[in-house]
């Protein structure tokens, strides 16, 4: 039976699903989920990502996190983690970045966090000479100084959606019509979760919520503010979103996000101001919210893109001033994606951001 029509035979027997519920069986459903059957990554698969695009951008981040743990006096045994790797070049290139600063890979533990078992075992093999773990959950994570990056895995984390309707909120779910799915809205209630969204929406206005990423931020903070270290989170988003941000990608192209389930990639923004204040409440420092491009301009990419290309002629040289373009970009990657830093309260921030 197909993912689509295995949710509406549930709908049909409980009744409409939340779009979160719905967004966890396209992504993650054992067999027929879209992280748990394939490798979505490059020009033959779905979307590109930041690592997917140039050597660069694992590099800067590698350096920056390094720069912590030097500022941070050089801890003896840490925990570099990433948080959804893909298929593990992001991780590959920060440690080749930071092969000779002295002592830091002798320090690592290297724990990998992937919900998708094809792409752990991708990673598995990237990753093969530097001996990764696998942790099912940041709780797992160990107790000792965490240096985490993240990049484009918080807009994979499932959302719900809700409509203004004078004090109260309409969720918004995923319901069935005929062999169609289709979204319908609740009656509304008052919700506590939302008070703050009072201020600045209008009847009918649409804001989301990602339920999971307040609970998985709190626990990395937590080991962070406990143990030090640092965390760089990278994604498309803003401090706050209105409107619906949900987004259904295939073959490089947007698509109707009910159609095909399990076969497109489901991805929202990410609102970085509920990470942030989790990050404070378990008593981590976080960074303003900066741009990826000001971000990577500020760890030197120009200064890195010109050594590349010192040893680099024509199609391949024209590539990597495109790579460059396309992470720094005001109107490619630049802007919409941003970055927050995680560092513990009496530590500096991690490179990269202003104060
Ligand atoms: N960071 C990589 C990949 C981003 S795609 C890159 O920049 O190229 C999102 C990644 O998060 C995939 O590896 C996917 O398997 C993983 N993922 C998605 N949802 C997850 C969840 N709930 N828990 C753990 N990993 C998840």
């Amino acid at each position: 039976m197909t993912l689509k029509n295995q949710i509406i035979a549930r709908i049909r027997q409980d009744g409409p699903i939340s779009l979160a519920d719905y967004m966890t069986d396209c992504l993650l459903h054992p067999t027929l989920g879209y992280y748990t059957t394939r490798d979505p990554f490059g020009v033959a698969g779905d979307f590109i990502t930041a690592p997917e695009i140039s050597q660069m951008f694992g590099e800067l981040i590698g350096l920056s996190l390094a720069q912590c743990w030097l500022d941070q006096g050089s801890p003896a045994r840490i925990t570099l983690a990433e948080i959804g790797p893909g298929r593990g070049t992001l991780m590959l290139d920060m440690l080749r970045a930071t092969h000779k600063i002295a002592g830091f890979h002798a320090a690592i533990d290297l724990v990998l966090i992937d919900a998708s078992p094809k792409l752990r075992a991708v990673q598995a093999e990237t990753l093969q000479s530097y001996a990764p773990r696998w942790c099912n959950s940041v709780t797992d994570l160990p107790d000792q100084p965490l240096f985490l990056v993240a990049n484009e895995f918080f807009d994979a984390l499932p959302i719900r959606q809700y409509q203004r309707a004078g004090p109260g909120w309409s969720e918004r779910r995923v319901g069935s019509q005929d062999d169609r799915l289709i979204f319908g809205l609740t009656a509304p209630n008052n919700l506590d979760a939302l008070a703050h969204r009072l201020d600045d929406t209008k009847d009918n206005d649409l804001v989301e919520i990602s339920p999971t990423t307040a609970p998985i931020t709190a626990t990395i903070a937590q080991r962070i503010a406990t143990h030090g270290g640092a965390a760089l989170i990278v994604d498309y988003g803003d401090w706050r979103s209105l409107g619906d941000t949900l987004q259904a990608i295939r073959d490089h192209k947007p698509v109707d996000p009910l159609a095909d389930p399990g076969l497109a990639d489901l991805t929202a923004h990410v609102d970085f101001e509920p990470l942030a204040n989790a990050a404070r409440a378990a008593g981590c420092g976080h960074t303003k919210l900066t741009t990826q491009g000001v971000f990577l301009e500020r760890l030197g990419i120009t200064t890195r893109a010109q050594t590349l290309a010192k040893g680099l002629k024509d199609t391949e040289l024209e590539a990597l001033i495109s790579a460059h373009r396309r992470l720094t970009h005001p109107q490619e990657m630049g802007n919409l994606f941003k970055t927050l830093g995680l560092y513990p309260p009496n530590a500096s921030p991690p490179p990269g951001f202003g104060l």
